[in-house]
C-alpha cells in the first residue's frame, strides 16, 4: 500500500520502519531532519511539505499532541490535500475535544478518520508489537488493517466512533500513572523503614502485582533508571490532563489524576520533563526526605 507518516519521534521511527518492512511504500514528513534521514537509508521517501504525504490517499500521523496535530494536520494543510474518500489514522494520543473536532473536520470533507491511539513503548514500537487501538467507520478499518498488522501485535477494535478510541487511551494511560505513583510513594515508604525499593517491588511485582505494567515501570524505579526516557514526563503530564478534562466534560470525578498531576507537575518543575514518567518515585522520595538513588 501507499501510504504517508507524519511525525518521526520516539514512537514514529519505529511504526514507520514497520511499515516499510512489511513491503508497503512510505512517504514520510518531520518537522526535524534526522529521522528523515535515518528512514531514507531503509527507503522511505522524503516529502518536502506535510501536505505532500497526503496524495497516495493514506496519511498516518504520530504527532506529541493537540497543538501538533493542529500545527501539521489543520494548518498544514494534510486533511486539506486528501483526497475524496481518503483515510487520516491517528495514531497519537489527544484529547477527546481535538478527537470530537477532528472526526467532524474530516466528515465534512468527505475523507475518513481513524483514531488508532496505541499502547507500547518506543521498543515496542521498533519491534513492530504495539496494542493497536482503533475506532473509525468499518471500510476504512477492513483498509488499514495490514498496516495495523505491520506495527502492532494485536487490534483492539471499538466501533465506528474515533472518540471512543481516544478516551480508552487516555484512560488507559491514567491507570499507568496511578500504577507508577502508587509504586513510588509505596517504596518511598519501604525505604524510609529500611527496605530497599528494589528488594520491595521485586517481592509485588512478582506476586499480587505480577502484570507488564507494573513489573515494567518497577524495574525502571528498582534500578532509579529514568534516562532515556521511553515516555517522558512532558507526555506523561499531557495525557493527565487529558484525562482530568475528558472527566471535567463528561461529570467524572478523578481523583487519583489529580494526585499524579500535582507529581507530575512537581517533575516537570525540578527540570525533569525529559526523563521517563517512572521518575515520579524521586518526587516521592524527595517529599518524603530520602535521597533520590538517581543513577543518571
Ligand atoms: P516524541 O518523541 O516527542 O515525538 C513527537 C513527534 O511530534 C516528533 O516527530 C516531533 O517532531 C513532532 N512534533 C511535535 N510538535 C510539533 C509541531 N509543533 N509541529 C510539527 N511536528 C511536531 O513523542 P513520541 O514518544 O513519539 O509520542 C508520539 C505520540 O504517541 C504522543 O501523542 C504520545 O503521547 C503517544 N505515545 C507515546 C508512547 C511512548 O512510550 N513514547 C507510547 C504510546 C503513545 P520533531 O522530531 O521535529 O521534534
Amino acid at each position: 500500500m501507499h501510504v504517508g507518516f507524519i511525525g518521526l519521534g520516539a514512537m514514529g521511527q519505529g511504526m514507520a520502519a514497520n511499515l516499510l518492512s512489511a513491503g508497503h511504500t512510505v512517504t514520510v514528513w518531520n518537522r526535524s531532519q534526522a529521522p528523515l534521514d535515518a528512514l531514507k537509508s531503509q527507503g522511505a521517501h522524503i516529502a518536502e511539505t506535510p501536505a505532500q504525504v497526503a496524495s497516495g490517499g493514506v496519511v498516518l500521523s504520530m504527532l506529541a499532541d493537540d497543538a501538533a496535530v493542529r500545527a501539521v494536520l489543520l494548518d498544514g494543510g494534510v486533511l486539506d490535500a486528501l483526497p475524496t474518500g481518503g483515510v487520516h489514522v491517528n495514531h497519537a494520543t489527544i484529547s477527546v475535544r481535538l478527537a470530537r473536532e477532528l472526526s467532524d473536520l474530516h466528515t465534512a470533507r468527505d475523507v475518513h478518520y481513524v483514531a488508532a491511539p496505541v499502547f507500547g513503548r518506543p521498543d515496542m514500537a521498533a519491534a513492530g508489537k504495539l496494542h493497536v487501538v482503533c475506532a473509525g467507520d468499518r471500510n476504512s478499518l477492513e483498509r488499514v488493517q495490514p498496516l495495523f498488522d505491520a506495527v502492532g501485535q494485536r487490534t483492539w477494535p471499538l466501533g465506528d466512533d474515533p472518540v471512543r478510541a481516544s478516551v480508552a487511551k487516555i484512560a488507559g494511560n491514567f491507570m499507568l500513572a496511578s500504577a507508577i505513583e502508587s509504586m513510588a510513594e509505596a517504596s518511598a515508604l519501604t525505604r524510609a523503614h529500611g527496605i530497599e525499593a528494589a528488594d520491595f517491588l521485586e517481592i509485588m511485582t512478582q506476586t499480587l502485582f505480577a502484570a507488564p505494567a507494573y513489573q515494567g515501570y518497577g524495574k525502571l524505579i528498582a534500578e532509579s533508571r529514568y534516562e532515556p526516557a521511553g515516555f517522558p514526563v512532558r507526555l506523561g503530564f499531557k495525557d493527565v490532563g487529558l484525562a482530568l478534562e475528558a472527566g471535567d466534560d463528561a461529570r467524572v470525578p478523578l481523583p487519583f489524576a489529580g494526585v499524579a498531576r500535582e507529581a507530575l507537575l512537581e517533575a516537570l518543575a525540578g527540570g525533569g520533563g525529559e526523563r521517563d514518567w517512572a521518575s515520579l518515585a524521586t518526587v516521592a522520595a524527595r517529599r518524603a526526605n530520602l535521597d533520590d538513588r538517581d543513577k543518571n
